[in-house]
Formats: structure tokens, C-alpha cells, sequence
């Protein structure tokens, strides 16, 4: 956008407001989907002494601060991964924002589409950062949450059809939410695939069947060549975890020492987000001068005949 660099300041400060707000929100998704508890009602307690939590005490990341990590009233320590999910939504929304706005720049006429564009995503990385935290944690994926961002993606998308980077944009709505429903469908797909063949072959699970709903989500908000691509460089971002897991697990079956299933579990949820909001900050760059080669193929099988 050809904005002068103080309102990019600005606009952007705002948005880590707005993505602090957000990430109290999450807070309570992480804490409270897994348990099958309301997110709306009741309203934030103290988990020690049922205390009230004022509003004054739940601005985010500032009240941690001031409160100096405790309850105010029976001083139970409050975790630093508040304010660290706070943050980083906060700050994941200005990324967003300055990557938006650089590619934006090739956009004739900056308008509402760019910020509408700009919300898109925000909306995408806080889905995808919430269910990375549950899969963390608890090795679940709430539906709640994935059918959430996958209607979010679809309408949107059908809203406005030129939202999703190219070459998953439309120029129709109805074009937008074949575009949607494409790209749900093949990164739901390929991970029953995925399982079908590890059930088959290996006689376990490869994948769990909460990676089926990530993927349909980032399929849905990015089309289905970022569904592809979000797999693939899961391994990439995966790697280094996953040998930190099971290396101890190797070692242990080597030694014979007793083991248990957790120790090879590892979540693919985080890495599939990672992979997605990679994709998601650097489209413009990564899907022109890395990817889109791959897809050359699948152009020419779907791609109108040259005259
Ligand atoms: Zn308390």
C-alpha cells in the first residue's frame, strides 16, 4: 500500500492490539474446548480461589505484568503462557499486516479488499495457533474450532473469490467456493489417505484424524495447492522435533526398557500450522520462485487450451 511509513505504524500497532485481544480469547479456547467446556459462559476465575478476575485484571498481557504472574487475591502464580499467546498473536497480526501490505503494494488501488484480505488472514493464523496449542497439549483437534475456520475460509472466500493468493483466486463467487470446497477436499483427502495407507502397511495410525480437519482448513482458506504444500513442509518443520522425541524412544526400544505409545506420538497439527503460515507470509515469493514449478503439470491438465 503507498502509504506513508507512520500510518503503517499505526495500522499496525492497532492490529497488535487487536491480536493481544484476540489471543485472551484463544487462552480460553486452549484451556477450555479440551475439557468440552463453554467458551462464552462462565466468565474468567481464578482457578485457586474462584476470585472474580476484574477488568482491569484481564487487559492483556499489561494485567500479567502489573499483577506480577499471580492471583491478586490468593496470589496463585499465573502462568507465563498468557501473556506468551497474547503476545504472539499480537505479533503474528503485525507479520500478517506488513506482509499484506507489501505484496498489497502490487495492487492497483489499495481499498477495502486489502484489509478485508488483512482480517482473512488474522482470522486463519489465530484458528491455526489455537488448535496447534490443543494439539500440543493434548494431542486432540476440536472440531469446534476446524469447522469453525472451515466455514470461515469457505464464506469468505465466496464473499470475496479473489481473497485466496493465486492461482486459488476466482473471479465469481460461485467459482470462490468451488475454489473452497476443492481445497478442503483434497487436504482433507490426502491425509485418508495417508491413514488408509498406514493402516494397511504399518498397522497403525499415521496420522491422526484431527490433521484430516487442519488440513481441510488450510485448504479452505488457501486453496488446495497451499493444502498440499503445508503437508509437505510439515515433515520440514517437523523434523527436528521429531527426532528430539524419538531418538529417547529408539534408544529405549534398543536398550529394552519399557515404553509407552505416547513416546512416539508426536502432533503434526503444530508443524501443518507452521507450514501453513509460512506459506500464508511469503505466498507471493515462495509459490512464484519455489513451488509453483511442481504444479506444472496439474496447470496444463486444468488450464484452457493455448490458442
Ligand atoms: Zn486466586
Amino acid at each position: 500500500m503507498h502509504y506513508e511509513w507512520q500510518v503503517h505504524i499505526v495500522l499496525a500497532s492497532c492490529l497488535f492490539v487487536l491480536g493481544a485481544v484476540v489471543g485472551s480469547f484463544l487462552n480460553v479456547c486452549i484451556y477450555r474446548m479440551p475439557l468440552q467446556k463453554s467458551i462464552l459462559w462462565p466468565d474468567s476465575r481464578c482457578p485457586n480461589c474462584f476470585g472474580r478476575i476484574r477488568a482491569i485484571e484481564n487487559v492483556p498481557i499489561f494485567s500479567w505484568l502489573v499483577l506480577r504472574a499471580a492471583c491478586h487475591e490468593c496470589r496463585l502464580k499465573i502462568s507465563a503462557r498468557y501473556p506468551t499467546i497474547e503476545a504472539i498473536t499480537g505479533l503474528l497480526f503485525v507479520v500478517v499486516y506488513f506482509a499484506d501490505a507489501y505484496f498489497g503494494m502490487a495492487h492497483p488501488h489499495p481499498d477495502v479488499a486489502v484489509y478485508a484480505g488483512v482480517l482473512y488472514h488474522c482470522v486463519f493464523v489465530a484458528v491455526l495457533l489455537a488448535v496447534s496449542m490443543i494439539d500440543y497439549d493434548w494431542t486432540i483437534v476440536p472440531l469446534g474450532l476446524t469447522n469453525f475456520g472451515l466455514l470461515f475460509g469457505i464464506m469468505c472466500g465466496t464473499l470475496n473469490p479473489a481473497m485466496r493468493p493465486a492461482p486459488a483466486f476466482s473471479t465469481t463467487a460461485l467459482g470462490g467456493l468451488g475454489v473452497g470446497l476443492l481445497g478442503a477436499a483434497v487436504g482433507a483427502g490426502m491425509v485418508w489417505v495417508v491413514r488408509i495407507i498406514g493402516a494397511l502397511v504399518f498397522r497403525r495410525e499415521a496420522m491422526g484424524r484431527g490433521d484430516v480437519d487442519i488440513l481441510a482448513v488450510i485448504g479452505a482458506f488457501m486453496g488446495w495447492q497451499a493444502a498440499v504444500l503445508s503437508f509437505f513442509l510439515s515433515a520440514f518443520f517437523g523434523l527436528i522435533p521429531s527426532l528430539v522425541k524419538l531418538v529417547p524412544y529408539l534408544l529405549k526400544r534398543l536398550q529394552g526398557r519399557e515404553w509407552n505409545p505416547s513416546d512416539r506420538e508426536i502432533p503434526l497439527g503444530p508443524f501443518l500450522s507452521m507450514g501453513a503460515v509460512f506459506l500464508l507470509l511469503t505466498w507471493h515469493w515462495s509459490w512464484r520462485v519455489l513451488f509453483s514449478q511442481y504444479f506444472g503439470l496439474f496447470t496444463m491438465l486444468f488450464s484452457p487450451l493455448p490458442d
